[in-house]
């Protein structure tokens, strides 16, 4: 039933192990790769088109050198994720900060690159004339309010969200930044999450091409940019189908020729902001059973816990799980596979049909590229990974070595302790 393959095999992987115990997440570079291309063809019909991709996602600087090879860009939202992109040779126009709750450090740094800067709220105007400077080119985040509804059973409530302004917001932003001598403008939103379906961008980018063209006419901005930003999603479960990035471009495509065109603003430049589209299938959580526990349900212990994906015990999110050497093997054994937590919700699987699995075999827990390591926390003690790159060519390179308890206990140095710790 499973149409999911983890992009390695048990050999390739205890080729790596011997070199890097689990667990730890690992990434395709060839799948990252041909995806990126994939996203860039979809959009080439837009003479300004850039994916940014969200730093915070998969926050590892050989993964975003990757993607600039690639021709991407990074959308940062915090000062730490502004001194790893400027790390990596990011600046300028390669570089969006859409933060929001800014803090004054943060809008300065992004300003002292050059980013282009993404007010989350028309208070931000001020506070960022305070707290750096007018840019000349400014984006300003727009939240339509009440629900935003696909009809096809994905909705989200754009109403409750803190992102964004209200549409006389935007008018009032522009037109006061435009007083300070702000010349060029973008519209920037992020109106639903992981949305399986080719209608997510589409129906946005309908939106705000129209709302493009109601600000213009009534403040005459000059509206240059419109980003996508993220939320197009993954087929995490095998019975989903996954989203068509060529169908999603042409999508698009149809409404700029629709609206954009004809209101003599064919020369806007669409943005995207993928995080999850652009990494999470090209990561996985390699990770080996290390107990198996018969009581009231069948449990299988791996070395892995929540604080390495806490996707699962978070959000109750499915990731699939392939034991290595047993893909073509009868699911016919259900387990829940847990991590070593005191919660109980430190669970990557609940009631799953797998393989009978035995202590020593190699689990491969599926897209963890976005939002897998990132996500990481030190709850009960338990250390960050490590992350290795699957290079091209099939050899394999630590681009992040798990933490030590020496890691773990590094801003306990103030302390008396420290120096009684046996590190
Ligand atoms: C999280 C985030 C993204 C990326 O979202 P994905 O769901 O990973 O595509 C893009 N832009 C902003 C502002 C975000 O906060």
């Amino acid at each position: 039933m499973s149409n999911k393959k983890p992009f390695i095999t048990l050999d390739q992987a205890q080729d790596i192990i011997a070199d890097v115990p689990t667990p730890f997440h690992l990434y395709d570079e060839k799948g990252i790769r041909e995806n990126a291309r994939r996203v860039n063809q979809a959009f080439a019909w837009n003479k300004g088109f850039k994916e940014y991709f969200a730093v915070k996602a998969t926050p590892n600087p050989y993964l975003l050198q990757i993607l600039q090879e690639e021709g991407c860009g990074v959308d940062c939202s915090s000062y730490t994720e502004l001194l790893l992109a400027e790390a990596c040779g990011f600046h300028g126009s390669d570089i969006m900060f859409s933060s929001n709750d800014t803090p004054a450090e943060d809008m300065k740094k992004a300003y002292e690159l050059e980013s282009y800067i993404n007010l989350d709220d028309l208070t931000h105007v001020d506070f960022l004339q305070k707290t750096a400077g007018i840019p000349k080119t400014v984006f300003c985040r727009y939240n339509p309010g009440g629900t935003f509804d696909l009809g096809n059973g994905i909705m989200d409530n754009p109403g409750d969200a803190k992102y964004g302004m209200s549409e006389n917001q935007m008018a009032e932003a522009y037109t006061r930044l435009m007083a300070l001598g702000a010349e060029n403008f973008g519209i920037h939103a992020f109106l639903a999450s992981n949305t399986v379906t080719d209608d997510y961008y589409p129906e946005l980018a309908g939106i705000l091409f129209e709302l493009a063209v109601r600000l213009h006419k009534r403040t005459g901005a000059n509206i240059r940019y419109i980003n996508l930003s993220g939320g197009v999603g993954i087929a995490y479960r095998p019975e989903q189908r996954n989203n068509d990035i060529m169908a999603i471009g042409e999508g698009v495509r149809k409404k700029f020729e629709e609206i954009l065109v004809p209101a003599g603003m064919g020369d806007v430049a669409i943005f995207t902001e993928m995080g999850r589209f652009m990494l999470a299938p090209y990561g996985c959580l390699v990770t080996e059973a290390i107990h198996e526990k018969h009581i009231y349900k069948e449990y299988i212990g791996v070395d892995a816990c929540a604080a390495n994906l806490m996707r699962p015990a978070m959000y109750g999110s499915y990731h699939h799980i392939t034991v290595l050497g047993k893909e073509d093997a009868p699911c016919d054994h259900k387990y829940d596979v847990t991590g070593g937590l005191c919660e109980n919700n430190d669970k990557f699987a609940i009631d799953r049909m797998l393989p009978k699995i035995d202590k020593g075999d190699i689990l491969v827990i599926h897209d963890t590229g976005a939002h897998g390591f990132s996500m990481g926390y030190n709850y009960n003690g338990k250390l960050r990974s490590a992350e290795v790159l699957l290079c091209e060519d099939g050899s394999h390179k630590l681009i992040r070595r798990a933490e030590t308890p020496a890691d773990y206990f590094a801003t306990l140095d103030i302390t008396p302790f420290y120096k009684k710790l046996k590190l």
